[in-house]
């Protein structure tokens, strides 16, 4: 049973989770976790440094050399991850409210979350006993040549505040099928359900050390994390500026990284669209999850035939979007998570306004007295936006939305284009091959026609551009958390020229 709940974690102190133990951090320190529809700090988690890392990485490391792990079948691990997808499955309802209270998202959204993570779980589950290498030709009788795949050792995840668990799974559910054993530094500021589902881990039969959850800060250990020599790949999610710093630290140690940055996409509409459905599909896109997504779709460009039509049409629906707090079903929006992304997003709207933006919708704190408290703010669209502003150009992770016309196919792909991320973008038009000129020229990962945040862990997923590298999802993860060894047999019994090596 998981004996952490929302109501467990109120004051208490979570210790970090190191082979197997929930253990108390060497340095004895500890930091608030903040409830964002109240800023008050609801409990407390421990903020390891590098001496804890060490033992995680350890942990790992005999976990990975562990005939228990290592030799254990690959059906035997796929069981295991079956297993985890059950009990997450069991606790969906708590793991959401747990997430709802750290971070602010909508409890509906996060429920949705976690009731459907388990099948991820079970996708990924599958891969453990389909990873395979090949044989290669050899211009020689006699010798057969192949390639094994085998996992790389110990992988090290950090992750954000915005999804932890979701996020967390597109990678920790593959590396475990694989073989790999984890060291997981989850966001200081929404901690609570890793340290939760650390539990379900060692329920589900896992051997101790195989995963590892140590919490704090980036600045203590995100960086003795990054900076471990016994660490064989990075996954890391979260801003560009903060994977810009753990690929340096990574690189000192020839590491490999997999990023999931920041981003910056342009959601575009044409006039033969119906209004309403691309209006329902920009607000989606940008306004869910009160803005902190990574594919926020934060610059709009519309067809300058329908613009002030779209525009009128999207005030209106922005005047309909519910702000409150997240616990209730009726809520569309709820805080932001940090109350430095409320003052973040302040300053980006003051600062487009006065570079000559207009605010046709919100651009405020919300008024009303049961929100004063928290870190609300209400989606905000801006008229008259160009490319340049400093609103258009950095993410703001916020609800706010810069609007632009555009008169050309050309004009359009240009502006799209113009921004320093890759990671998503979205067309409404009822001309397909349109959308398709688009899908072919547009610099993003991902391609939304018609649609918008639609996703499937099923396909591999990930930026170009300063958002990031590497892929999660579908079978392109086996080649992520893998490694190829080559081997090469000579059956022939002939003795070789020890001064030659044979070429043919
Ligand atoms: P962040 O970069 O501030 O923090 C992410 C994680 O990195 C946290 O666990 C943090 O403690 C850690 N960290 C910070 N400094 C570190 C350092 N020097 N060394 C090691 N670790 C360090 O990001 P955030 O505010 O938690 O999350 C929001 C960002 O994440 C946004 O930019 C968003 O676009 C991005 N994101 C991207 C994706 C994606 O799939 N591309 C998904 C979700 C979020």
């Amino acid at each position: 049973m998981m004996k952490t709940t929302v109501k467990s974690l109120e004051g208490s102190r979570q210790k970090l989770f190191i082979d197997g133990r929930f253990v108390a951090p060497k340095n004895g320190n500890y930091i608030e976790s903040f409830d964002p529809t109240t800023g008050e700090s609801w409990y407390h988690l421990a903020e390891a440094d590098a001496a804890d890392v060490d033992a995680a990485v350890a942990a790992a490391s005999a976990a990975f050399r562990n005939p228990a792990w290592r030799r254990m079948t690959q059906t035997d691990r796929g069981r295991l991850v079956r297993k985890l997808a059950d009990l997450v499955l069991e606790h969906a309802d708590e793991l959401a409210a747990i997430e709802t209270r750290d971070n602010g998202k909508l409890i509906k959204e996060m429920r949705a979350q976690m009731r459907a993570m388990p099948d991820s779980y079970h996708y990924f589950a599958g891969m453990a006993d389909k990873l395979q290498g090949e044989t290669i030709p050899v211009n020689k009788l006699d010798m057969l040549n192949f390639n094994m795949r085998e996992p790389l050792g110990v992988v090290g995840m950090i992750t954000p505040w915005n999804s932890p668990l979701m996020l967390l799974t597109g990678t920790l559910a593959p590396c475990l099928a694989i073989g790999n054993t984890v060291v997981i530094k989850p966001s200081e500021h929404a901690t609570a359900s890793t340290l939760a589902l650390a539990e379900l881990i060692t329920e589900a039969g896992f051997p101790a050390g195989v995963v590892n959850v140590v919490t704090g800060t980036g600045r203590s250990a995100g960086e003795a994390l990054t900076r471990h020599p016994g660490v064989a790949k990075y996954v890391f999610t979260g801003s560009t500026d903060t994977g810009r710093r753990i690929a340096a630290n990574a690189a000192a140690n020839l590491v490999p990284c997999s990023m999931e940055l920041g981003g910056k996409s342009p959601h575009v509409v044409f006039a033969d669209v119906d209004i309403e459905h691309a209006v329902n599909g920009v607000v989606s896109g940008v306004f869910a999850a009160a803005g902190q997504s990574c594919v926020a779709g934060s610059r709009c460009f519309v067809e300058a035939s329908v613009y002030d039509r779209f525009v009128e049409a999207l005030i209106a629906r922005t005047g309909r979007v519910k702000v409150g707090h997240p616990m209730r079903e009726e809520t569309d929006i709820g805080p932001l998570a940090l109350s430095s992304q409320l003052t973040k997003v302040e300053s980006y709207v003051a600062s487009g306004v006065r570079e000559g933006a207009r605010i046709a919708a919100g651009g405020k704190r919300p008024q009303a007295d049961e929100l004063a408290r928290g870190w609300y703010f209400e989606p905000t669209v801006m008229v008259e936006a160009q490319n340049d502003m400093a609103f258009m150009r950095d993410e703001l992770f916020g609800p706010i939305v810069g609007i632009m016309p555009f008169s050309s196919e050309e004009e359009m792909i240009t502006l799209a284009n113009d921004t320093r991320y890759g990671l998503a973008s979205g067309i409404w038009t009822q001309n397909i091959d349109r959308a398709m000129r688009f899908a072919n020229r547009i610099d993003a990962g991902t391609v939304w026609i018609n649609t918008y945040r639609s996703s499937s862990f099923m396909s591999a997923n990930g930026g170009f551009k300063e958002s990031g590298y590497g892929r999660r999802g579908g079978f392109e993860v086996m080649r992520e958390f893998s490694r190829l060894k080559n081997i090469i047999v000579d059956y022939s019994g002939a003795m070789q020229d020890p001064f030659v090596i044979r070429l043919k």
